[in-house]
């Protein structure tokens, strides 16, 4: 009996040796020496999980290489499949080997194949070419791209796997553009690709190593960021407009970016440059207070442009532009006040929001300047006015009644260049059941903002 038992307590010792864990002595993350600082969080967060497990001498051995019975056996936690030792399929798996019920629930799980012999070799060591397969599989993963490594052709039964396990974040090859497929693995990489796999936190992407190339303002209502430079990939968030992104890369028509945590690609037509100047706009919601401006179908006129111009505000504020708002609530600042305003809080340009009351039968969107002559604030009245306007008509679907000349105080008297635009009549029973829907009101906000951004590119 003291024989058996002594038996047991020997096989279990040596057990352990093999699978690298000590059955008593549980070995926690901050007492296991010789994790590659670099990687302790990818590490430690493995052992919290227990997918990962320390040496009986209490160190992680992280140059190891791992075998093919380790790694099934590491995989299998990690997922939490069957671990209940038992026969499997393979003739070289010993059914009371430890790893031997991961290894069986793996193959039912699609997740490992063996060798064309029906062999698994358990002993043998695990290249990183079949770790991708192994991850790969056991993650599900789908999505491929265009990436490609030096040594891993198309032909290459690899192919697939390297390139999804790289598509989705856990691996980005080693220096130089190489995988490596048939290099054995060694514990750390082992566990920092399944760490990867698990917890996206620890996730590589291809663009750490690239710069911005640029800066970047979305010109559309919502623009979707995919997983792939191609409508047919996934949608992985979306922009509005108004908001800006760093450009990393240049696929054809599209981009990659980074737009706070969200990455991903979107098609370059619906990318602004980003304005770099320091820039200030004004932006004058008219009337207000004692002045509502004019009514007719419902509407207000101090009250539609106050609530355009704040979103306006809000857009203009994405793209990085300043803002100053003459009003913000129901008021009413003198003309001359509103000027004075903008230019005290050093404002470059003004529009002035305004909605036209005539016959019911006028209809459309017109913008106003003021030039007298041909001076440079003049000049740039008249470019801000146009591209304002060029947005606006398309934005609410409006006929265009063009940008005018005419000497409104606002635009005329003003440091300067100042613009006032006209976002459709309230008197027209079309434009105002437009002008009453939050939709058009932030159509009329975006187009606004984003001719705002256009000058600016222009002035640059
Ligand atoms: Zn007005």
């Amino acid at each position: 009996m003291i024989m058996k038992v002594l038996r047991m307590l020997i096989s279990l010792f040596l057990l352990s040796l093999v699978i690298g864990q000590l059955p008593v002595i549980k070995v926690s993350a901050s007492s296991m020496e010789g994790i590659p600082a670099k990687y302790t969080s990818e590490i430690t967060y493995l052992v919290g999980k227990s997918v990962v497990k320390g040496y009986p001498d209490g160190h992680f051995h992280g140059t190891d290489e791992v075998t093919r019975e380790q790694a099934a056996t590491m995989v299998g936690r990690a997922l939490g499949l069957n671990g209940q030792v038992r026969k499997s399929a393979f003739p070289d798996v010993n059914e009371r080997s430890y790893a031997s019920g991961y290894i069986q629930s793996a193959v039912e799980a699609g997740i490992i194949k063996g060798y064309p012999d029906g062999t698994y070799k358990p002993k043998s060591m695990m290249t990183r070419g079949e770790m991708a397969y192994l991850i790969s599989h056991a993650l599900d993963l789908e999505d491929t791209s265009d990436i490609s490594y030096k040594d891993v052709n198309q032909k290459s039964p690899v192919y697939q796997s390297v390139n999804l396990l790289t598509t989705a974040g856990i691996s980005e090859g080693t220096p130089g553009g190489y995988f490596l497929p048939g290099k054995t693995i060694t514990r750390t990489e082992f566990s920092l690709f399944v760490a990867r796999g698990l917890n996206s936190d620890f996730k590589v992407s291809q663009e750490e190593d690239l710069e911005v190339l640029s800066e970047k303002v979305v010109d559309a209502d919502f623009l979707n960021v995919r997983q792939g430079p191609g409508t047919q990939y996934e949608t992985v968030g979306r922009l509005m407009t108004g908001e800006t992104v760093s450009v990393y890369k240049k696929e054809g028509d599209w981009r990659f970016i980074h737009s706070g945590n969200l990455k991903g690609y979107v098609h370059s037509y619906y990318l602004l440059d980003k304005p770099q100047g320091n820039w200030t706009i004004a932006l004058d919601p008219g009337h207000g207070g004692r002045d509502p401006g004019a009514s007719a179908n419902g509407l207000v006129e101090k009250e539609l442009v106050l609530d355009v111009s704040l979103k306006a505000s809000e857009y203009m504020e994405n793209t990085g532009v300043d803002v100053v708002m003459t009003r913000q609530t129901d008021w009413y600042p003198s003309l001359d006040g509103r000027v004075a305003l903008a230019t005290k809080n050093d404002a470059d340009a003004f529009v002035s929001i305004h909605a036209n009351a005539f016959a019911s039968s006028a209809t459309g969107v017109e913008t106003f300047y003021y030039a007298a002559g041909l001076s440079n604030r003049e000049y740039a009245s008249v470019k801000l006015a146009t591209f304002i306007n060029n947005r606006l008509y398309k934005e609410m679907d409006m006929s265009n009644r063009g940008v005018k000349n005419v000497g409104y105080r606002v635009v005329k008297h003003n440091p300067l260049p100042a613009v006032l635009t006209e976002i459709g009549f309230l008197t027209n029973e079309t434009d105002a059941s437009k002008l009453k829907t939050d939709h058009y009101r932030e159509a009329a906000a975006r187009a606004i903002a984003m001719g705002v951004v256009d000058y600016y590119n222009w002035k640059e």
